[in-house]
């Protein structure tokens, strides 16, 4: 065994309501809705999975669409933005369509040589897609109206702002194997050569910024991704070791995972590629089903009669 962080394996965000949720991903960036499932803690409220074909480590976007939920304040002590690689030549495309949706967007100032395309989604949720300096190899899910050679292919990286960012960029670096790469303005890129995508994360130091509060378009937490149980069992002794406070694994039907808060103060999760999202779904049938868990699964028709219809 190698004991590796494979880097990103899926974010999670809150969002409000659900359907709005669903045509601002499934249908206007043209993500692949992966899983209709319910939040394994609260299975009243949806839990929605978008990401490419197969729902592959490194493309996944979670959300919980709470419905009413008070919007969230950005602030440090959180994961700040997502960004996502797309190809070049596509950002006349996507200004395009997030103009027709009446969706503000804006250029960004190139970012370690890599163009930047910045806008919130309906939620509040920032959102970023990047031209990526290295070619990325990853398939892209396409829809009729997106299609391949603009296609997201999957996350970039992660932004994390922080109070205070040297604990973090050492549990970074010292267990999870990411090297400090550079440094621009207050933004400090990691990366990991353990994967070739979805491998960077952005720390912001923000020393005098106030505290963030997650709620409605915000980040819950982010999940990086291991091989398999053992390792993620080898990665929760070296934590605990650490000092930091990690829970047991827990069986999230489609990973395995642990979740521990860092010392930045961001909800982290580690997570494994098995079994994977076709434990319960075929391939052709990935997202169509509303499923639900085990313990859940008794009371579906309950819980069926409270969630909002999706179309
Ligand atoms: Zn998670």
């Amino acid at each position: 065994m190698n004991p590796r962080i494979l880097g990103l394996h899926h974010i999670t965000a809150i969002a409000g309501q659900a359907q709005r949720n669903y045509n601002f991903y499934s249908k206007l960036l043209g993500m692949h809705f992966i899983k209709k499932t319910v939040n394994f803690d609260d299975p009243n409220t949806y839990h929605f999975y978008y990401g490419d074909a197969t729902g592959a480590a490194g493309t996944i976007l979670t959300f919980f669409p709470w419905g009413d939920v008070v919007t969230g304040r950005p602030g440090v002590g959180q994961a700040s933005a997502v960004s996502y690689s797309v190809p070049a030549g596509s950002f006349p495309f996507w200004m395009q369509r997030l103009e027709e949706s009446q969706v503000p967007y804006q250029l960004l100032e190139e970012r370690f040589g890599e163009p930047c395309l910045a806008f919130t989604d309906p939620d509040g949720l920032s959102l970023e897609f990047v031209i990526s300096n290295t070619h990325d190899e990853r398939v892209p899910w396409t829809t009729a109206e997106v299609g391949a050679e603009v296609a997201l292919r999957g996350f970039h990286a992660v932004q994390l702002t922080l109070g205070r960012a040297a604990a973090t960029v050492a549990l970074l670096t010292e267990v999870f194997g990411y090297q400090l790469l550079r440094q621009q303005g207050g933004r400090c890129r990691l990366t990991t050569d353990a994967v070739p995508e979805a491998a960077i994360v952005d720390v912001i130091e923000t020393v005098n910024g106030s505290q963030g509060h997650v709620a409605g378009g915000s980040v819950h937490h982010v999940a990086f991704r291991v091989a398999d149980d053992a390792t993620l069992q080898h990665f929760r002794e070296v934590l605990v070791r650490r000092g930091l406070h990690v829970t047991p694994q827990i069986d999230r039907q489609y990973f395995h995972s642990l979740y521990f808060r860092e010392p930045g103060g961001v909800l982290f999760e580690i997570a494994t590629d098995n079994p994977g999202f076709l434990i319960d779904e075929p391939l052709a049938e990935l997202g169509t089903h509303l499923l639900l868990p085990p313990q859940h699964e008794v009371r579906r028709a309950q819980i069926t009669a409270r969630l909002p219809q999706i179309l």
